[in-house]
């Protein structure tokens, strides 16, 4: 592992804890726990998961505690670090041909065109990552430390192509990585970014023909359309769906959601409510989203979301006055939804 970069500190301690009780304090840096240094949050959180610890703080006077708690092994400390991961994020290494990054306007926040790729970052927020700059042995730490689950951009199982859509000629071997994951107990969620006449038709058949085998640790795949923006300068020539391409897509995957229904009992691939806009075609029914274990991907937020509203909107009382103007603030895609909405609330009202 690299040398530490920055210090552990505390950040917030939460009322009623274990670090509160023995007087830990904001700004107070951890230093190491039963003698060892605290690398990232990876090392923390296997760490605290013992019934015994010795505890280094350093207080903000410079002064170092050495606190010994009795805990249960899944009881946390209470506190909170300034820097969530405790480590520097680890950066991408990639040139995908279809980055969002590269496609953003210039002169915005310095922080949107930070390019991460951390699989702890994964395991925390739910970033997607490549496994394209982990060596083998930050494989075996995922490993040790069971971080489970992790969001896995697969693209393609081809690896040549894989390399080629990454830009990243280390980017192939992603189906022995995820094979190696999977088979000691670590869930993978995975999601491919489909590019017209690139990674569709018969390459997406392969990769998911591929990906099933590796059901049910690799628990769901979802597919989302490749987004172009008009500040694209000087990147690969990149097709986009249209109402046709996107047609096809949905029967493609239709008609694997039957077979591996008949094969594994579950649909596992899923598309992203953007094909079906773009197809101009009704959204799969809600129970055929199994749950929804991709909704942070786009897929099913549409289906929930309706059903949802449908839901409060039935609750309403019937004599309830209501007599307000809503303005909604939405991106194009959803326009047509909330303007059922809107129709629905009007129709409730006038019920009144
Ligand atoms: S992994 Fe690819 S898409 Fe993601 S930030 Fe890196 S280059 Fe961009």
């Amino acid at each position: 592992m690299n040398e530490k970069n920055y210090k552990n500190v505390i950040s917030k301690i939460e009322p009623d804890s274990i670090a509160e009780e023995l007087g830990i304090e904001m700004d107070d840096i951890l230093l190491s726990i039963n003698g060892k240094e605290i690398m990232d949050i990876l090392d923390y959180l296997f760490l605290i998961s013992d019934d015994y610890l010795e505890v280094e703080i350093e207080k903000k006077d410079g002064e170092i505690w050495v606190l010994e708690i009795d805990k249960d092994y899944d009881e946390d400390l209470g506190i909170e670090f300034d820097n969530p991961i405790l480590d520097k994020a680890k950066y991408c290494k990639n040139k995908c041909i279809f980055c969002f990054v590269d496609q953003l306007p210039k002169k915005m926040r310095k922080t949107l065109y930070f390019k991460d790729d951390d699989s702890r970052l994964s395991f925390l927020q739910g970033n997607f990552v490549t496994l394209t700059n982990l060596t083998d042995e930050d494989i075996d730490r995922i490993i040790e430390y069971n971080i489970s689950p992790i969001n896995v951009s697969i693209h393609t199982t081809n690896p040549g192509l894989r390399a080629r859509m990454l830009g990243n000629r280390n980017a192939g071997n992603v189906l022995e990585r995820i094979k190696k994951l999977t088979e000691n107990r670590i869930l993978i969620n995975g999601q491919i970014v489909l590019c017209p006449n690139v990674n569709d038709g018969k390459e997406l058949d392969n990769t998911i023909e591929d990906l099933n085998s590796v059901y049910p640790n690799l628990h769901s795949l979802a597919i989302v359309p490749v987004g172009v923006t008009k500040f694209r300068e000087n990147l690969y020539s990149m097709e986009i769906f249209d109402k046709e391409k996107a047609s096809k897509v949905i029967e493609q995957i239709h008609r694997w959601q039957g077979v591996l229904k008949e094969r594994i009992g579950t649909s596992f691939v899923f598309l992203s409510d953007e094909f079906y806009i773009m197809a101009q075609k009704a959204l799969p029914k809600y129970d055929d989203y199994e749950g929804f274990p991709q909704i942070e991907n786009g897929v099913g937020l549409i289906r929930k979301l309706e059903y949802e509203f449908n839901e409060h909107l039935k609750s309403i009382p019937a004599d309830i006055e209501f007599n307000k103007t809503i303005s909604v603030i939405t991106g194009f895609s959803a326009q047509k939804l909330y303007k059922r909405f809107g129709r629905k609330i009007d129709k409730k009202s006038g019920e009144t």
